[in-house]
């Protein structure tokens, strides 16, 4: 809740809007970021691609992912057409695969319903997949210069600290006031040139760890400077312990060096990527699709953390008793690391058949 109400609350609000709008087109002048690879375009298909990736993402993560996908799928066409595998592959080790798959199920929608030409609609937009309220906006402000607000984390954190919201983002009430305060200092003129800025100021000067007040163009009004509550804002989730989960998983090898792997169903935690089979416990053999193997070596845990759990992988390396396997009617497949293999795989699985 803001610490002010009525007139004063209002005039407050007025006054820092433009305060917020102001200081930080000035600002982005001299500090934004100008020249990423999905910058200085209308494209749609490019500033989508880089909103989607930049989701829970930094910057200089995603440089290389947008860089390898826009070079092979040069048009929304050439993405809609390419097989799954081939996109979770180019997709593997930006984690959040969820965000793939929707990325290649709008692809094929633009393609098939709108052409190949990005609706410019917001109803059109939001309601493809893996698009919200705020990537919506934000494609919208950069490629059509229409006005809407965004609320991507950076901005809910600069915004909650400089009107000292209180209480956590995830909380529908606490959510709607930040959406309001970012309405209010969208402005009507320059809104691609303020989208960026806000992003790249919470990106690089109001951070989560480490905000650099003494050099912000924004102390001489930031309500949590003034309170000494920049460290407590925004506030976090509730603490909660973060369940645990083990698997064994099982690094079948053949006398080739590939491993056998096979393909999760489309949707949940690694959705259509491909894995080695997990087992509940660690044994001396196994028989996996029909395949006899015999366990070797019980390999050191590695441990994965996702955003809702932990998971510890107990890695078992194997030798199939049978290798002349036919899996053309399978559903797995002999995968080599480091081969031309185009295959979707979760970080922690490429680590460990590239390690094993
Ligand atoms: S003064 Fe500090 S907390 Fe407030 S907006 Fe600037 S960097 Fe963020």
């Amino acid at each position: 809740m803001l610490p002010l109400t009525g007139l004063t609350h209002w005039l407050f609000l007025t006054r820092a809007m433009q305060t917020i709008t102001n200081t930080l087109l000035n600002w982005h002048r001299d500090h934004g970021r100008h020249h990423l690879p999905w910058q200085n375009t209308h494209d749609a298909y490019r500033i989508w691609l880089s909103e989607i990736m930049l989701q829970q993402t930094q910057v200089s993560t995603v440089i290389p992912y947008f860089e390898r996908f826009v070079d092979r799928f040069l048009r929304v066409t050439d993405l809609a057409h390419a097989e799954q595998d081939e996109v979770l592959h180019l997709w593997t080790g930006l984690g959040y695969y969820a965000r793939a798959r929707n990325l290649h199920a709008a692809a094929k929608i633009v393609a098939e319903k709108y052409d190949g030409h990005f609706p410019t609609t917001f109803d059109e937009m939001v309601d493809l997949p893996g698009i919200g309220r705020s990537t919506a906006g934000a494609i919208l402000a950069f490629s059509t210069r229409q006005r809407f607000p965004i609320l991507d984390g950076n901005v809910k954190r600069v915004l909650a600290r400089f009107y000292a919201i209180e209480g956590w983002y995830g909380v529908k009430a606490v959510e709607n006031k930040l959406w309001e305060l970012a309405d209010l200092n969208t402005p009507q003129d320059d809104v691609h040139i303020y989208t960026q800025a806000i992003m790249d100021f919470g990106a690089t000067l109001c951070t989560r760890s480490k905000p650099n007040c003494p050099d912000c163009p924004l102390n001489s009004d930031c309500t949590a400077l003034h309170t000494n509550r920049v460290t407590e804002l925004p506030h976090g989730k509730p603490k909660q312990t973060k369940p645990s989960k083990q698997t064994v998983m099982l690094l079948i090898k053949n006398p080739d060096d590939a491993f056998w792997l096979s393909q999760n169903p489309p949707s949940g935690i690694w959705g259509g990527l491909w894995c080695p089979p997990q087992v509940e416990s660690v044994e001396d053999d196994y028989v996996i699709d029909g395949l006899s193997v015999t366990a070797l070596q019980t390999l050191p845990e590695l441990k994965h953390v996702f955003s809702h759990f932990t998971l510890h992988i107990t890695p078992v390396l194997c030798l199939p008793n049978q290798t002349a396997m036919n899996v053309a009617d399978s559903s797995a497949v002999w995968y080599k690391p480091h081969s031309d293999q185009t295959l979707g795989l979760a970080a922690p699985v490429k680590k460990l058949l590239e390690t094993y």
